[in-house]
């Protein structure tokens, strides 16, 4: 960095954020190789004796595959358990969406592959912005997941031999992909749940559906419970236990249109963070490349197309402008222009989600996108121009090599999926698809143990930020959150819990416990007494449409301060101007989005900071200043090989800024190529 940058970022720190102490994990055994670490904590972490353990209290929010999986093990394990979740049942957490499938290093395919490359893989995948300790644990365990999800009956595909099938996904060479049709999510995850429910019944875990953390409880800065609403009676209600963990999901709704489901948000991970949790890398967002393309204004939702239809389906624009009118099945081979192929032969249409999605977006830029032309504003000149925001996935090829039944067999739901939405028929002409927002690598900062900066407080699977670096690679997320739910935390927590008999324990009546009931009725009685003029929907739209034009796929320094701007704006307006109907004594579900929207609108502001922070461009977080004469994301390892964690300094105040340097030890740093 030059001498003027340096002073420039020293400015841009004055006024947006200020610089703490540098930070570092704690708990990962040091100076010994790389896969010695994971078995020497399990031995140096102190043990709960069984007979203990039925004395001890957890609470786990979240009941998808991070903590469903959780859940289900410290039960059995013997530990008292109580589980929460918004859904009106475990089994709808929003795993059940995932699709395309998990991946584990069992090298079935005798490609080549190990332990050692799926670590590789992954870190290299996430643009070596990832703690090598957790990733190498994340490799080790995978090939344990799906042992156990075999031997809990989850119908993974399975080739002639009889041994489990698996298929390629983005960002690797190997094929370690296990899945069930495009449905893997919800089988793993109804793994997960009867293996929950046979602890429901056997009264070790009590289910709390329908309940919705609003506030975390701390005493001198150790979590002893949450605050939650009923969201039938609206009855507000205090947990106290010996350990909290929060296993909640990603935030992806930030951008409004998602294609994470709607009630997906922040609010468990963002009172945790007000309350002293450290938020790290929050600007980290994957979009995804192959979704749905947006169709119209009053769009709420938008849909996945899984990953693993790059394994066959070959992405294209026409060459020319002029012929992006055209049926595509009129135009001739050499007028089109397989892009991906062309500018990463080695690895084609499976590059990694964030170069497949960015190129989406040049090829779109550039006038040669695809479909129907969408209303935009440009940010820059406020003026209004149509765009065509759509690429062409196609099997034309794939249905000739292997005939229409194989695909159908392979793809079959997501096809009948594609034609459901568009009333277009795949088999016959191309997909449309265009990049989403679809998983949030940032998250709640967590050490080797998978505890936050709040003792006693544990975040698991896509809630925390803890093994893709600036990227995910498809299918890494469910073998994260299994990973976290049935391996980890399991064989870290009790290394606190050990304790936990020497702890007072608190009542009801302990004053932080009112403090916080008190905090959470009132800021829902504010919400409710506002009445404006603004509804919720339409503040989080207007937050959706800035975050997506200055903090989605190309980030630059001046767009990032108007996003700030903009954002502190809209929360006035929030605060002063939302109106949100009815009671809090009833079902209301506007109730329950303004509540979430709040924090939406503070991650959204910490989300701008983080991103103008990084002056550099790695994985999903693309800064338009920091590029190589390709085009091509450009790192700076000597100013950002670190993680960015983020402390809460009160309303008002600038955050905080701890680093934690990230220390490769067993992984040559390189700039990523998969030409
Ligand atoms: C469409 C789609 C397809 C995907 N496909 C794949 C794939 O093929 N492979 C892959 O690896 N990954 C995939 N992913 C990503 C993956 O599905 C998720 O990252 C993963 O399932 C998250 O699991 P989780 O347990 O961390 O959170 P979730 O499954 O989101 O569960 C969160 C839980 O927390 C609860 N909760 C949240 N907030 C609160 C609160 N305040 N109070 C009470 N309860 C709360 C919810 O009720 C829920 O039970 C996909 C994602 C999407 C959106």
């Amino acid at each position: 960095m030059t001498e003027n940058l340096m002073d420039h970022q020293a400015q841009l720190a004055a006024d947006y954020w200020t610089v703490g102490n540098e930070i570092e994990d704690q708990k990962a055994p040091k100076d010994l190789p790389i896969d010695k670490i994971w078995s020497e904590r399990k031995f140096t972490a102190k043990l709960v004796n069984p007979a203990n353990r039925r004395k001890m209290k957890v609470i786990i929010v979240g009941t998808g595959l991070a903590g469903g999986a959780a859940a289900a093990t410290l039960g059995e394990a013997g530990y008292h358990v109580e589980n929460f979740c918004y859904q009106d049942s475990p089994r709808r957490a929003h795993s059940i969406a995932a699709q395309g499938g998990i991946n584990a290093a069992k090298n079935y395919r005798n490609d080549n592959d190990s332990v050692y490359r799926l670590f590789y893989d992954t870190v290299k995948g996430g643009d070596y912005r990832a703690r090598e300790t957790n990733v190498y644990r994340l490799a080790e365990v995978s090939a344990n997941i799906i042992d156990q999800c075999v031997a809990q009956g989850v119908p993974f595909a399975r080739e002639y031999g009889g041994l489990l099938d698996t298929r390629s996904f983005g960002g690797v060479q190997v094929q370690r992909t296990f899945y069930a049709r495009g449905q893997t999510g919800q089988q793993l995850l109804i793994g997960a749940y009867q293996a929950l429910e046979r602890q429901v019944a056997a009264g070790t875990v009590h289910m709390h559906t329908r309940h919705e953390m609003i506030e975390l409880i701390t005493v001198d800065g150790v979590a002893k419970g949450i605050v939650t609403r009923d969201m039938v009676t609206g009855k507000i209600e205090a947990w106290t236990a010996d350990a909290v963990v929060l296993a909640t999901g990603g935030y992806g709704n930030v951008f409004f249109l998602s294609t994470n489901a709607m009630g997906c948000n922040v609010t468990a991970g963002w009172r945790a963070h007000r309350k002293g949790a450290y938020f790290a890398n929050p600007c980290y967002t994957q979009i995804h490349p192959t979704c749905i393309p947006v169709h119209g204004e009053t769009q709420s939702k938008l849909t996945l197309m899984s990953e693993s239809l790059r394994n066959d389906g070959r992405i294209w624009v026409p060459k020319r402008a002029e012929d992006c009118d055209k049926d595509p099945r009129q135009i001739p081979e050499e007028d089109r222009d397989y892009y991906l192929e062309r500018i990463y032969p080695a690895f084609g249409n499976l590059v990694p989600r964030d170069i497949a999605s960015r190129q989406a977006k040049n090829m779109c830029d550039e006038g040669r996108g695809v479909g129907p032309a969408v209303r935009e504003v440009d940010p820059d000149t406020g003026a209004e121009r149509m765009v065509r925001r759509g690429v062409y996935l196609d099997f034309s090829d794939a249905i000739n090599r292997m005939g229409q039944k194989t695909v159908e067999a392979k793809y079959g739901n997501l096809f009948d999926m594609y034609k459901q939405i568009t009333a277009e028929n795949p088999y016959e002409t191309p997909m449309r698809i265009y990049p989403a927002v679809h998983y949030t690598m940032g998250g709640v900062w967590v050490d080797y143990d998978l505890m936050t900066s709040i003792e006693g407080l544990y975040c698991t699977g896509e809630a925390n930020f803890s093994d893709h670096g600036a990227n995910r690679l498809g299918a890494s997320a469910l073998m994260q959150g299994l990973s976290d739910g049935y391996f980890v935390l399991p064989n870290t927590i009790n290394d606190y819990l050990a304790d936990a008999l020497k702890r007072e324990p608190i009542g009801q009546d302990h004053p932080e416990v009112v403090a916080a009931v008190k905090e959470a009725t009132d800021r829902i009685n504010t919400m409710l007494s506002i009445n404006g003029s603004r509804t919720v929907d339409s503040i989080h739209k207007e937050l959706g449409l800035i975050m997506w034009e200055y903090c989605g796929m190309d980030r630059r320094e001046e767009g990032l301060k108007t996003a700030i701007a903009k954002i502190r704006e809209l929360k006035k307006v929030f605060w002063s101007d939302v109106k949100v109907t009815g009671v809090n004594e009833d079902f209301n579900q506007t109730l329950e989005r303004a509540g979430r929207l709040a924090d939406f609108l503070e991650l959204g502001e910490l989300m701008c900071i983080d991103a103008l922070h990084r002056r550099e461009s790695c994985g999903g977080h693309f800064r338009g200043e920091s590029q190589t004469e390709e085009g091509e994301a450009l790192r700076h390892d000597d100013q950002y090989a670190y993680v960015a964690a983020w402390e809460f300094a009160g309303d008002g105040n600038k955050p905080v800024l701890h680093k934690e340097p990230l220390v490769y030890k067993a992984i040559e740093l390189k700039q990523r190529s998969y030409k």
